[in-house]
């Protein structure tokens, strides 16, 4: 004997119940078989809404409308496409189940209440709308067919809405009743009987556990679940897509990971089966063929975490005070204050002292637990020895579990470095000692992040890298270009990069699931999806799609933007920019922005603000680390004035070769920011912080290009006319320095503590004299670099290389970097 069972997914319109009938009608030729149907998908919420809203009867009679028209449009349908099916007769039936309902309402409206044992009635007339089309269409079909009755035989204890089956007196007035089937069994799941003949459900889901009952009853070697997904994954797949489904489970691996949230079994499910060792297939009713997943009596192979769940809508209850410590039967009292309320308690942590004991209960008995308690523990309260009982809401159980986990270290040391990771605060622990799992109390708003990230490092290893783009000039719409290139092969090494946010002058333009960057200008003019630059609403948007690596990577050279790299770090955002401001801004918040980086654990990574993509700061940051100090350093660092000055040797007038390199994208936008020598001053500046001089960029001498007798206001078109009237102060420097052999060079210097940059005439045998055409060049003497110089060479402007830097510092921000 095998006893199937349909869920309200799998009977959710016609196709699907024409689907079930084609796996029943197979499977019916192979074995006895009897199945148990759930109500078609959405009634029985629709139904629980009717029994919980009965205050005004214009909401039932449009509740009792919409009941009668969700099961007649699948009639419908089937009575269209289906030969010899009889809709009228289904309707008719149905009809009756909504006078049924009808009365039941109308009854709890005028008593403006709803008993349990009424709600129950209530609730279970979905089951009875799925038997009625299933049996309708079998028929059709030629098969016989014989109802079971639920109320027959499957004996519950009195709790209404979420009964325990009697299984001994269940199976014994089974053979009584049903010892031989005439045809394919059905029965609608969900419904029990108490002993005096009152209808119980067996608690929402609960048609998993009727057919795990039936299968007992009728002593079914198999009993097979068919569901909308092709077995149990290894966490839940609408959380996580790369999830996978797992082909084997032992009944106690099942029991935990349904106890503790897999919606895909009701958590009473696998107790009656294990008992009586009935093996459980889970399948997809859309995809037969899929092997699904087979739970049994072996234990499972393997050292490792197999799966995790989530159990959501929970409240701890702690009880805790002086009263506690040491105190005898305390615990024992809590427990009965909860059983006697008929509430059951999800996990329980107490602390070595004694001093509190915490547990979880689902939200909806919070408030009776608490009455409960108050009852129980009225005198110790009233006298101190007992502090007010707290209930804190919301809460969420992540639960690790697994066979192999038994005798295994670190998986708990995985486990919570994943929520760090993941910045999830862990509320409570356990673990009892069969160590087959794990669990944490975490707040419920966190937990999809919780096991996106244990996920991650349990099972896929993938890594993620969340990008929010703010600007998309030359630098900006390079990186994008590259990152759309590397997507592909940076995901075959387990690195998911996807860029959710670009930000230009409009706001940022948001995409959840990643934006497409093959053609991202289209998506950012057309986009509706449209979010302010702010620190709260970039965070809401991380939040709310469970992001848990975001990086902000700012390509502008804006100031504000700069100064919120603090707040960034602080709501969890990794910071990479080429963007110098924030580095060269008052020694003050330099520092705030590395505090704020330790403290969160994030990264604040900005390579690209010296020497473009070649490898400076973070060389420098490791050298300094081990031990090296900074003697002396000189260097051409900025690409654009490497271009200029080198164009200068080659008899090119300033105007123009300035002209060129703007042409060229060498320069900034405004030309006056290479020519002032800010620029290569808050270079410099950066270099010596690295260093650590404590130093403002108003202590960097600065000899700029423009002299000082130019005038340098206007437009940048302006600018550019007016630059001619230097030509001629150029080219006589140029040729003063020429006559003695020499070249001009635009260099900064570090030394004795202090910093300049200037124009200075280099001969031929000067290391900087060759460095021209976009050229950086960096000469460091240190302590360990003496009497030769530690030297970096190489093209130091240009997108192509800056993005590229800036993308490698993308990759720093990944977790296992993050540990170290
Ligand atoms: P049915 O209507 O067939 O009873 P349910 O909706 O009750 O189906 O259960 C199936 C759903 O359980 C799946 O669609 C899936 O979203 C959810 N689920 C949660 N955790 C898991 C898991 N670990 N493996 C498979 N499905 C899971
Ligand atoms: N129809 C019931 C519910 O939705 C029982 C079940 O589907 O298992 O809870
Ligand atoms: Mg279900």
């Amino acid at each position: 004997m095998r006893v199937l069972k349909f869920g309200g997914s799998s009977l959710a319109n016609a196709k699907r119940f024409l689907d079930v009938a084609k796996i029943i009608t197979n499977k019916a030729q192979q074995d006895d078989i009897a199945v148990v149907v759930s109500a078609p998908q959405g009634i029985t919420n629709h139904l629980v809404y009717l029994a919980d809203n009965i205050g005004s009867r214009e909401a039932i009679d449009d509740g009792l409308t919409k009941f009668q028209q969700a099961s007649n449009t699948i009639v419908e349908a089937l009575s269209l496409s289906v030969d010899g099916f009889v809709g009228s007769k289904v309707s008719e039936y149905v009809t009756d189940l909504v006078n049924q309902l009808d009365r039941y309402l109308e009854g709890a409206h005028l008593l403006a209440y709803c008993p349990d044992h009424i709600n129950a009635r209530i609730i279970s007339l979905g089951e009875r709308v799925s038997v009625s089309i299933l049996e309708e269409l079998l028929s059709a079909q030629k098969r016989a067919v014989e109802v079971i009755e639920p109320a027959q035989f499957l004996y519950t204890n009195n709790t209404s809405l979420n009964a325990i089956a009697d299984l001994a007196k269940s199976k014994a007035e089974y053979a009584s009743k049903y010892s031989k089937l005439s045809g394919i069994g059905l029965m609608p799941g969900f419904i029990g009987t108490n002993i005096d003949g009152q209808l119980t459900t067996l608690g929402r889901n609960g048609s998993d556990y009727s057919a795990a009952v039936l299968a007992v009853c009728a002593q079914a070697e198999v009993c097979e679940i068919w569901t909308d997904v092709s077995g149990v994954y290894n966490a839940d797949p609408r959380a996580i897509p790369s999830a996978t489904v797992l082909d084997y489970l032992s009944y106690q691996e099942a029991m935990e990971l349904s106890y503790f949230g897999a919606k895909v079994l009701h958590p009473k499910t696998i107790g009656p089966l294990a008992q009586h060792h009935i093996k459980c297939y889970i399948k997809n009713t859309s995809c037969p063929e899929d092997k699904g997943t087979l739970i049994g009596n072996e234990k499972s192979e393997g050292k490792s975490v197999k799966a995790i769940s989530n159990l959501d809508d929970l409240t701890m209850i702690n009880v805790s005070g002086p009263g506690m410590k040491g105190m005898v039967g305390m615990a024992s009292r809590v427990f009965e204050a909860m059983s006697h309320a008929n509430i059951s308690t999800v996990m329980i942590s107490q602390s070595s002292s004694e001093y509190c004991i915490s547990f979880c209960v689902h939200t909806a008995d919070a408030k009776r637990a608490k009455k409960s308690l108050h009852q129980a523990f009225e005198l110790e309260l009233f006298n101190g020895l007992l502090e007010p009982i707290k209930l804190q809401n919301k809460l969420s159980i992540i639960s690790l579990i697994g066979d192999g986990m038994q005798q295994q270290q670190g998986v708990a040391a995985k486990l919570f470095s994943s929520l760090a990771q993941a910045r999830v605060n862990v509320i409570a622990i356990a673990q009892d000692s069969s160590e087959r799992s794990i669990s944490v109390v975490v707040e419920e708003r966190k937990a999809t992040d919780a096991i996106k990230v244990c996920h991650q490092n349990f099972f896929s290893h993938h890594q993620s890298i969340d990008v929010f783009l703010v600007g998309c000039g030359v630098v900006g719409s390079e990186l994008i270009e590259q990152v759309a290139r590397q997507q592909k092969a940076l995901a075959a090494q387990n690195i998911d990069l996807a860029v959710y946010g670009i930000a230009n002058s409009k706001g940022m333009s948001v995409q959840s699931g990643g934006i497409d960057l093959s053609n991202w200008q289209d998506f950012l003019n057309q986009s509706e999806s449209r979010i302010a630059l702010q620190v709260d609403e970039v965070k809401d948007f991380v939040r709310k799609n469970h992001l848990i690596n975001p990086v902000l990577v700012d390509c502008t050279s804006n100031e504000d933007l700069a100064m919120s790299y603090v707040e960034y770090l602080e709501q969890g955002f990794h910071v990479v920019t080429p963007n110098k401001k924030a580095n060269t801004d008052s020694w003050e918040y330099y520092q705030a922005l590395r505090n704020a980086a330790q403290q969160t654990k994030r990264r604040f990574l900005y390579e690209t603000t010296v020497g473009a993509g070649l490898p400076v700061i973070d060389t420098l940051q490791n050298l300094f680390r081990a031990g090296d100090e900074l003697h002396q350093f000189q260097g051409i660092l900025s690409g654009s004035l490497s271009y200029i000055f080198g164009k200068l040797d080659e008899g090119m007038s300033i105007s123009q070769a300035t002209a060129i390199a703007k042409e060229n994208g060498f320069t900034e936008p405004d030309p006056r920011d290479d020519l002032s020598g800010m620029d290569v001053a808050r270079k410099l500046l950066i270099l010596a912080r690295e260093a650590g001089m404590e130093l403002e960029l108003s202590d960097i001498d600065i000899e700029p290009v423009l002299p000082e007798h130019f005038d340098d206001q206007g437009s940048i078109s302006e600018f550019m006319t007016n630059l001619e009237s230097i030509d001629e102060y150029y080219a006589n420097k140029v040729s003063e320095a020429k006559a003695q052999g020499k070249v001009l060079r635009y260099i900064g210097n570090i030394v004795d503590g202090q910093c300049k940059v200037t124009i200075e005439a280099v001969d031929g045998a000067h290391p900087l004299n060759a460095i021209k055409d976009g050229e950086n060049a960096l000469a460091i003497h240190s302590r360990y670099y003496q009497p030769i110089p530690f030297v970096l060479r190489g093209y130091g402007a240009g997108a192509a290389v800056t993005a590229a830097g800036v993308f490698g510092d993308l990759l720093r921000t990944l977790a296992w970097e993050q540990v170290n």
